[in-house]
C-alpha cells in the first residue's frame, strides 16, 4: 500500500466485551465511521448469541447457528480490530490493558461491557440445580433444549427475559406447568 492511502491512527478506541451492548456501538460506527480513530474488540470468545433470538431458539425457531454471531467476521465488516483473549487488568494512569497470553495494549478511550454473572452462591442449591443464561457465553444449550420435556419448571426472575423463556418453552417443548418466582426488592 502506497503512503498516500495509509489511515493515519489519531486516536485508539478499545472496547472490551464483544457481547449486547458493543455490537451495537459496532453497528454504529460501521454506519457511521470516524476518520483516524481505530476500534479494537476484545472477547474472550469469537462467537456471541444475540440474546433477543434466544427465547426464539428455545422455542425451536432459530438453530443455533442462526443465533450465534461471529465477532471476528463481524469486526471485519467494519474494519475493526478483533483481539481473542481474556482482559485481565487495566492500567489506568498508563493507559493500558492488560490481555491473558498477550502483551498489554495501549487505549486513548476504554468502553467496557462484560455482562453479568449470576451469583448461584446466593440460592442454595442453585449451583447443581439451576440453568443461567448469564454469563452468556456459558449458556448449555443442550441442557436449555434437550432435557426439559414434561418437566415442571421453576423459573427465578419473572422479568421480561423470564417471560419470554416460559413463553418459548412452553411453545417449543409444551411443557404446561411452570412455578415463577419473583425476587422482591428489600427496599
Ligand atoms: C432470554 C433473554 C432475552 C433478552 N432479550 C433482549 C432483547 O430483546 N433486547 C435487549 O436489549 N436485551 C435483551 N436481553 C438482555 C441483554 O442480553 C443484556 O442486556 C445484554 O446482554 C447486556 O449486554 P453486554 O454487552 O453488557 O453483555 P453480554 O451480552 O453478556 O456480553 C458480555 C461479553 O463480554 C465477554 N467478556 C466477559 N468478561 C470478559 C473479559 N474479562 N475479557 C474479555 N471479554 C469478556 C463475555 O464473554 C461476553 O461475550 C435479554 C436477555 C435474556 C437472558
Amino acid at each position: 500500500m502506497d503512503n498516500k492511502n495509509k489511515a493515519i491512527i489519531e486516536n485508539d478506541l478499545i472496547l472490551i466485551g464483544g457481547g449486547h451492548s458493543h455490537l451495537s456501538v459496532l453497528k454504529a460506527f460501521i454506519l457511521n465511521p470516524i476518520k483516524g480513530l481505530r476500534i479494537t474488540l476484545i472477547s474472550d470468545v469469537y462467537q456471541t448469541p444475540y440474546s433477543g433470538m434466544l427465547p426464539g431458539f428455545i422455542e425451536n425457531r432459530f438453530t443455533l447457528d442462526e443465533i450465534l454471531i461471529d465477532l471476528y467476521k463481524f469486526s471485519s465488516i467494519g474494519n475493526f480490530r478483533f483481539i481473542k483473549s481474556t482482559v485481565k487488568g487495566i492500567q489506568g494512569k498508563k493507559q493500558l490493558i492488560e490481555l491473558e497470553n498477550r502483551p498489554p495494549i495501549h487505549y486513548d478511550f476504554l468502553s467496557i461491557n462484560i455482562g453479568i454473572v449470576n451469583d448461584k452462591t446466593k440460592i442454595i442449591g442453585a449451583e447443581k440445580y439451576a440453568l443461567t443464561l448469564k454469563p452468556i457465553s456459558k449458556i448449555n444449550y443442550s441442557e436449555l433444549t434437550n432435557k426439559l420435556e414434561n418437566k415442571t419448571i421453576g423459573i427465578i426472575g419473572a422479568g421480561p427475559a423470564g417471560v419470554e423463556v416460559a413463553l418459548a418453552l412452553k411453545k417449543g417443548l409444551l411443557i404446561v406447568k411452570f412455578t415463577y418466582f419473583v425476587v422482591k426488592k428489600a427496599f
